[in-house]
């Protein structure tokens, strides 16, 4: 293989048109979008528009006038076509720390009501030890605040099949991992779940935008999700959130809310009533005042995807890491690299992540020389290079020429000066 093939790849590339769509730095190599996604060509215009054309000519009509009450709904219904799931089942709305929380305790609530088969108390979340930090301690602040009644269960990526009995009230997974990039079967884990009576939790923050979802098809409960990793919705973006038909009826039926139960979930926060009552709908896992400018960018990002359609987004993304695995395994080998990540293709989302003995200065010394991908720690071994595969914006001669600069770091060991000791804030 020669660079020539990928060029060629690029030349045949159903998706290559779709790079034009987003602001790319000439001397950049960005294999980050799994962290950030790329900024949207469309973005800054769509965004201005709102300062002014909205806020600055409407003012306060424009949260009438300009949409932007139907903003979080109408974005969650873009999201909903990218994750299997029908518009009103989606919502956009805070961080996905936030909407883990209000899931959560949904999720928790919906069990305790249910009659139970066993007579067994749930009194188990279970999660996985690598999950992601977040996911993490926002289940240890919530068991914690419901005052030692739930116990946490934490088990290897391996071990969460034969994890789930009947003890389980909640299964909290994030379908792909972000330091492995190893992705769970979402059908058959969400299967396994319910049939032993437990609520499924999916995190899709390196899923949505990266790989095909299908929440309805696996009858998937609740979902969260991130809005600036592979949907480019900028930083800080807004998150989603996934709650299914199913269970918005259930907890009309057995009355109870989620408990960050602020105006923006009332029923009609414009009456300002002295009481809650919750709107009947997805609504009710609004909370706070929605920022208008953030979704208005949120939206640019979504529509990026949509336009490509997430099949061939998957396709494309297979043939990316599948590429880089190659070419990192015939030009790489005897660098001291060891594979985190599944090398089964059906086994991985969209990043391919390496152990490396010198992992923080490899990663600063390819980001001095353009090459963009992250660092992250881990605790068993070595640190972890992870790179993130965006397959609307990156090119399979960008596949080649990452590796070239990968290769060349290691074999004259560039990595190997103090300026590229200095650790960071933001890794
Ligand atoms: C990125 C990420 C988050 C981010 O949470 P925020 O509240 O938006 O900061 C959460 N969960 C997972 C699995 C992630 O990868």
């Amino acid at each position: 293989m020669i660079r020539d093939d990928c060029l060629e790849a690029d030349r045949n590339d159903p998706l290559a048109a779709h790079r034009q769509q987003f602001v790319l730095p000439d001397d950049v190599l960005y294999l980050d979008g799994n962290s950030l996604g790329a900024l949207p060509r469309a973005t800054a215009a769509a965004v201005t528009r709102v300062i002014e054309q909205e806020w600055g000519a409407r003012l306060i009509r424009a949260w009438n006038d300009a949409g932007w009450m139907d903003a979080p709904r109408r974005v969650g219904a873009k999201i909903a076509k990218l994750i299997g799931a029908l518009p009103h089942e989606v919502l956009c709305a805070d961080s996905t720390s936030i909407n883990l929380f209000k899931v959560l305790a949904t999720a928790l609530r919906l069990q305790a009501e249910r009659p139970q088969v066993s007579m067994r108390e749930r009194r188990v979340i279970l999660s996985e030890r690598s999950n992601f930090p977040t996911d993490l301690y926002i289940t240890q602040g919530l068991a914690d605040w419901l005052g030692g009644r739930y116990e946490i269960r934490l088990v290897e990526f391996s071990e969460i099949a034969a994890a789930i009995d009947d003890s389980v009230a909640v299964v909290v997974l994030t379908h792909v991992n972000y330091r492995t990039g190893a992705k769970h079967s979402l059908t058959p884990v969400t299967y396994r779940a319910q049939e032993a009576g437990s609520l499924m939790i999916w995190d899709l923050a390196h899923s949505a935008g990266a790989v095909p979802v299908d929440l309805n098809a696996a009858r998937a409960d609740f979902a969260v999700g991130c809005g600036y990793k592979y949907l480019n919705g900028g930083p800080g973006a807004p998150a989603f959130l996934y709650v299914a038909d199913r269970h918005q009826k259930a907890m009309v039926e057995l009355r109870f809310v989620q408990p960050l139960s602020g105006w923006m979930g009332h029923r009609a926060p414009f009456d300002f009533a002295s009481t809650y009552e919750p709107a009947r709908d997805i609504d009710r896992y609004g909370v706070g005042t929605p920022s208008i400018l953030a979704l208005a960018a949120l939206e640019c990002g979504v529509d990026t995807l949509l336009a490509a359609g997430m099949e061939a987004v998957r396709a494309k993304s297979v043939r990316l890491t599948e590429l880089f695995l190659r070419l990192v395994e015939e030009r790489c080998a005897s660098h001291g690299l060891d594979l985190v990540t599944p090398r089964d293709a059906s086994y991985r989302g969209s990043q391919v992540c390496l152990a490396h003995e010198h992992a923080w200065p490899v990663m600063q010394a390819l980001i001095a020389r353009g090459l963009i991908g992250d660092f992250r720690e881990s605790r068993e071994g070595p640190g972890i290079l992870r790179f993130g595969f965006a397959p609307l914006y990156l090119r399979f001669v960008d596949v080649w020429d990452a590796v070239e600069a990968l290769r060349d770091v290691l074999s004259t060991r560039a990595w190997d000066k103090p300026e590229f000791q200095q650790r960071k804030r933001v890794t």
